[in-house]
Formats: structure tokens, C-alpha cells, sequence
């Protein structure tokens, strides 16, 4: 099951444990002298061997095995930023960072990008306007060396934040002399030859924050990936309701696993293989919830966390997905 780990049982020795007869001893002694000439191989099956995760349905590969990237493939970097969002996107063409995490954390995600050897970014997507999805974007704007266009929803007016994250953010993208736009749902960026992101929601402004926010759809070859931020039943529901194409391989779970996002009906139209959840360890929201865990489980979609897995790479070829984990 996902992310469990395996469990070695300790064999219970049956028996009396009095009365050793001469025969054990022998036997014992011969038993040693087979294993110190090398005879007897006396590993346990299922200590040693590779640990799966997920489903069950693949070997989990470590992040250190991974070479630099490729231009020929797609590589979404789920950063581990505790108790919420940041998410780095290498194609071929652009490079796409959503959201920066909590105040306090964008050294975490510009360590992250240093290690990638990135100091420029393409395009910038803030969901949307909490703390834990934009608390320090404006640290990673001002540490970036280039920063091309951020994007965020548009909202009611009577909705647009007076907070002061929400304040510096700004300030970094006018300081940093970034081009700053609304998305506009059915705009299309095209990340490299066959593959494309588009934002497909909200399909309208909402007043609530988390389902005010941005749902892109990555398309690369014949591959399909699901961002969508704090987005909430509602905002799912619209989606549903407009037939807007949510079909994905993969999934990023909206409101780190929280029950007030992904539906039945929503986890059925998106039908993912594999999913992944940014939630913090031991987080007093207590994300993921058990039901969306389940719901998951039960359409064995193979399901990666933060808290568990640390940083997670989804590496795609255009065909097909291979997950890699820190931990
Ligand atoms: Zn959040």
C-alpha cells in the first residue's frame, strides 16, 4: 500500500527452549562452519531488497540517481517546504516555478534552484495569496538573478489582499522589473515543442481565496499534469460542471490532501496514476486527510508526500512518469 513501509517480522521461535540435545549442538556447529566457508547465504529476503513505495506498482528511485536535466523531458520538482506549496517545472523551452512556500522558507527553494544550478526563472505562478503558497516569493524574487512574467488570478475587488506578504510580493516583481499579469483562463504558454501549459481554472473569480486559485494543465507529448493550488470543491465543482479536459497522468493534490478538496467526482474525472502531496510532518491541519488518502488508494493511484518522501521529482519522457524521492 502506498507509503507504507515494509515490515520485517520477527520470526517467533517455536519450541521448548530447555533440554538442548547433543544433536542441536552438532548441528549448530556444522550450521557455522557451512556459513563460514561461505555455503549458506543467510540474508532475509525482503531486509536487504529494494524498498518500494506507492502502490506497489514500481521501484522508488532516489533523487541522487538522477542526472542534470534534459531537454527532452519534463521534470516537476515538488520542493519540501513543510506545511506548504512550491513547485519547480523544467521543459524544454521555459522554466516554471508555482508558488515559494511560507515565510521563512524561500532559502529552501533558492538553495533548491542553486543546486539545479538555476538562477533565472520564466514564468511565476502565485495560486494565490496565502501565506504558505506566497509567504516568501518575494525573497525568491529578489534572489533570483531574472525573473520573465508572474502570474496570479484575478479576484473581485473587494477581495484583493492588504496583507503585508501580499505587499511584498508585489513590491519584489516591481523592484525586480518583472512583467506582472492576470492569468486568463484558456491562455496557453508553450513550453517546448508538444507541450504546452494552460491555465483551465477557476473558471470564475471567487472571493475565497483557495478556490480563487490558478488550475494549470501541463501538457508534454502524450503525458498530462494537474496543478491546482488551494482550489477547494467548489472551484472543482464549476470545473466539473464547464466539462473543462482534467484528464492527467498525474496529479499535484489541491489543499495538501485536505477533505475540502478533491472530490469523488473530481479524482474520478482527473483519473490520475500518480499523484503527489505537499503537506508538512506531523502538520496540526492534520493534511492529508484519511478520506482523500483513501480515495486515492482505492483508484491506486501511486501517491508520493512531502512529509514522508521529502523533495519529489516527477520525470517524464513524454511517455511515461517515473517518481524520484530525497528520502
Ligand atoms: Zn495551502
Amino acid at each position: 500500500m502506498a507509503q507504507k513501509k515494509q515490515t520485517v517480522q520477527k520470526e517467533q521461535k517455536g519450541g521448548k527452549v530447555g533440554a538442548v540435545g547433543i544433536t542441536s549442538v552438532i548441528s549448530a556447529i556444522l550450521f557455522f562452519i557451512a556459513y563460514l566457508m561461505g555455503w549458506v547465504d543467510v540474508s532475509v529476503e525482503g531486509v536487504s531488497g529494494p524498498e518500494t513505495e506507492g502502490s506497489g506498482q514500481s521501484t522508488v528511485q532516489k533523487i541522487g540517481e538522477l542526472d542534470d536535466y534534459a531537454e527532452d523531458e519534463l521534470r516537476i520538482h515538488i520542493i519540501d517546504v513543510g506545511q506548504g506549496d512550491s513547485i519547480f517545472i523544467q521543459a524544454p523551452s521555459r522554466n516554471i516555478l508555482i508558488d515559494a512556500g511560507e515565510e521563512g522558507y524561500g532559502p529552501t527553494v533558492m538553495g533548491y534552484l542553486d543546486r539545479l544550478g538555476v538562477d533565472s526563472v520564466d514564468v511565476i505562478i502565485a495560486t494565490h495569496p496565502h501565506s504558505d503558497h506566497i509567504g516568501d516569493m518575494d525573497y525568491v524574487i529578489k534572489n533570483l538573478r531574472r525573473v520573465g512574467v508572474v502570474y496570479t488570478g484575478e479576484m473581485p475587488e473587494s477581495a484583493i489582499p492588504t496583507t503585508r506578504c501580499y505587499e511584498n510580493f508585489l513590491n519584489a516583481i516591481i523592484q525586480k522589473d518583472a512583467d506582472f499579469k492576470f492569468a486568463t483562463i484558456g491562455t496557453s504558454l508553450k513550453l517546448g515543442e508538444n507541450s504546452s501549459l494552460k491555465f483551465v481554472g477557476p473558471v470564475e473569480p471567487f472571493e475565497e481565496y483557495n478556490n480563487n486559485s490558478l488550475v494549470c494543465r501541463v501538457t508534454f507529448g502524450s503525458q498530462t499534469f494537474l496543478f491546482g493550488g488551494d482550489s477547494s470543491k467548489e472551484a472543482e465543482e464549476l470545473l466539473l460542471k464547464k466539462g473543462t479536459d482534467i484528464s492527467c497522468d498525474y496529479m499535484h493534490v489541491a489543499h495538501h490532501g485536505s477533505s475540502s478538496s478533491t472530490t469523488q467526482e473530481y479524482l474520478d474525472a482527473v483519473d490520475p496514476k500518480y499523484a503527489t502531496i505537499s503537506c508538512g510532518e506531523d502538520n496540526s491541519y492534520g493534511h492529508p486527510n484519511s478520506s482523500v488518502v483513501e480515495r486515492l488508494e482505492k483508484k491506486n493511484v501511486e501517491y508520493y508526500r512531502t512529509d514522508i518522501s521529502g523533495n519529489i521529482v516527477v520525470v517524464s519522457d513524454g511517455e511515461s512518469i517515473n517518481i524520484f524521492t530525497e528520502k
